[in-house]
This record gives structure tokens, C-alpha cells and sequence, in this order.
């Protein structure tokens, strides 16, 4: 209910087409940013970090894929691969969806998620685009890449939002926690996209927390959060709520290290979305792959383009 009263007044709110466009770019940029920063210090604990970096706050590679400067990882590239099934098929659909993420695994990633392999898997066996709900399959893995929903679907229905969400998770993913974690993400993207400010977006925080319980952020602090969305999100919302900048945020999340790629993608979505384009640091989008981040900016303004909130305009 809460959500449905916040979008009806958000998308209400003056929003020029200039500004929309630059926080799309800046959450798919953002998200491109944060799994480059966070690579490097991957699987680290926070004082592992703190020895060998002071404070991780420069792109610099490395990490335990050895990766190049500014390389992005899985997070990155599955977003990339919804993204182009998504605008190839016109809608999300399902079958493109587990087809593209096939192709993508038949690249050879850099890395690539337990689950998100057995769902692949599955597909390439049986040919089933959704798999069967799994309490053990709420991993951050189709959250990372769930950037294109939001872009797609802003100002649809909201049932029809939370239908999208669902058809590209399950692909790999299905839990209710999941579902409802990776769907918050999903909105609070849209919220900001459409002006919305931190308060809203704690609002939808706390509307997740009280929808399931396990992901409530305001305790200990979370370090070293593993692949389980829970502890995933939850340093990611102590991070965003605690800073008032996209470079802040970015840098408080993946020096708590572990699935630091991870965070740093979800949290730079949000905040990218949020603080826009230009609040990005220069030296990190100077550093970025060329390739990914120029794939990056195609597909924010390409999706945000079929969206209902560009087409009723
Ligand atoms: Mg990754
Ligand atoms: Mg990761």
C-alpha cells in the first residue's frame, strides 16, 4: 500500500527528460562502477583490506580474478545480457531471458554464480525458464543484474513491475525473500529515478524489513556480507543511509569486503540513480572498460525508452 501511495506521488513530481536520462545513465554506470571497485577487495575481510590498501578507493584491478583495471564481472555482464534480451524481444520474456544468459556462460565469464549456473543449466536441459521455488535460492544473483527491470518498467502498474521481477529472476532465483529483497531494489531505483529523495527510499527499506523481518539493517554492523541477499542488502542499506554522496557510499560498502562486487553493484545502482551521472568521480569512469561502460549508457537510454513512464509522454 505504502508503495503504491509513493509512486502515485512521485510520478507527479516535475522531472524533466534531461534529468531522468542522467540518473538512468548514472544507475547503470553506477552499478558498472561499483562491481569494478568491489572486484578488487572480493572475499576480503574489512581488516585484509585495510593492510593492503589503507581505504580501497581507487579502481585498480587485480582481486582474486586477477582482473584488469575498471574490468567488470558477471554482475555487470548478466545485466547487459537481460538488457539486450529485454530490447530484442520488446518485453521481459522469459525464454529470451534463459537464452541470453545461456549465451552469455557459453562466453566463458570471468566468474559466474553457483545457482546461476544450475539454473542455466537447468534450461539447456529441459528447456524450463523458471525454476521451482527454493528457500536455499535466496543468493544476491538475480538482484546484481536487475537494473534493466527497473529501467523497463518504470511507471507500469505495479504488479506489473513486481511480474517482471519475477519472470527475470526465476530464471536462476526463486524465494520469497528474494523475490521481495530484489524487488525493493527494483523500486527504489524507480524512486529515485523519478526524483524521490533518501526518505523515500528508507521508507521502501523499511516497508521490506516489515514484509520479511530477516532484513532488518539497523543492528550490528554488517561486515564481510556473504552471497545470501539478506546480508547483502543489509550492507548495502546501512551504507547508503549512513553517506550523502555517490563516492561516500560506494567506498563505505566495498571496504566491508566480502561479496564486495556485489555490493558495490547494488549499492551503485541506487545511488546512481539517486545522485545522477555527474556525481560519479571522474577517475573511476576515466578508469571503467570502455566497452562495458559505453554498453552501459546504450542500454539505460534504450530501456528507459520503452518504458510506460517515456511512452505516455
Ligand atoms: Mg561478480
Ligand atoms: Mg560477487
Amino acid at each position: 500500500m505504502f508503495v503504491l501511495e509513493l509512486t502515485a506521488d512521485l510520478s507527479g513530481s516535475e522531472c524533466s527528460a534531461d534529468a531522468l536520462q542522467a540518473r538512468a545513465v548514472g544507475a547503470y554506470v553506477g552499478m558498472a562502477v561499483g562491481d569494478a571497485l568491489g572486484a578488487t577487495v572480493e572475499f576480503l575481510t574489512p581488516r585484509e583490506i585495510h593492510e593492503q590498501f589503507g581505504i580501497h578507493q581507487d579502481m585498480r584491478g587485480g582481486g582474486w580474478l586477477r582482473l584488469r583495471k575498471g574490468q567488470v564481472t558477471d554482475d555487470t555482464e548478466m545485466s547487459l545480457a537481460l538488457g539486450a534480451a529485454i530490447l530484442a524481444e520488446g518485453r521481459v520474456e522469459a525464454g529470451a531471458v534463459a537464452a541470453a544468459f545461456s549465451e552469455w556462460m557459453r562466453g566463458k565469464p570471468v566468474d559466474i554464480g553457483h545457482t546461476v549456473r544450475r539454473g542455466i543449466s537447468q534450461y539447456r536441459l529441459t528447456g524450463t525458464t523458471q525454476m521451482p521455488e527454493n528457500d536455499y535460492d535466496a543468493g544476491n544473483g538475480a538482484c546484481m543484474r536487475s537494473l534493466p527491470i527497473a529501467l523497463c518498467t518504470l511507471g507500469a502498474d505495479s504488479s506489473l513491475v513486481a511480474q517482471a521481477n519475477r519472470t527475470q529472476s526465476h530464471t536462476t532465483h526463486h524465494s520469497a525473500v528474494g523475490d521481495a529483497g530484489t524487488l525493493t531494489v527494483v523500486r527504489m531505483v524507480q524512486a529515485a529515478l523519478l526524483g524521490g529523495d533518501m526518505g523515500h527510499l528508507k521508507g521502501l527499506a523499511e516497508a521490506l524489513v516489515a514484509e520479511q523481518p530477516l532484513y532488518r539493517y539497523d543492528r550490528r554492523r554488517m561486515e564481510n556480507p556473504g552471497g545470501f541477499l539478506v546480508e547483502t542488502l543489509k550492507a548495502v542499506f546501512q551504507a547508503l543511509f549512513a553517506t550523502d554522496t555517490f563516492e561516500g557510499a560506494l567506498i563505505e560498502v566495498v571496504n566491508r569486503g566480502g561479496d564486495a562486487d556485489t555490493t558495490g553493484a547494488i549499492l551503485g545502482m541506487i545511488a546512481g540513480a539517486l545522485y545522477g551521472y555527474d556525481a560519479i568521480p571522474r577517475r573511476w569512469l576515466t578508469a571503467l572498460d570502455a566497452k562495458a561502460a559505453t554498453a552501459c549508457r546504450d542500454q539505460a537510454r534504450a530501456l528507459l525508452r520503452m518504458s510506460p513512464h517515456c511512452l505516455t509522454k
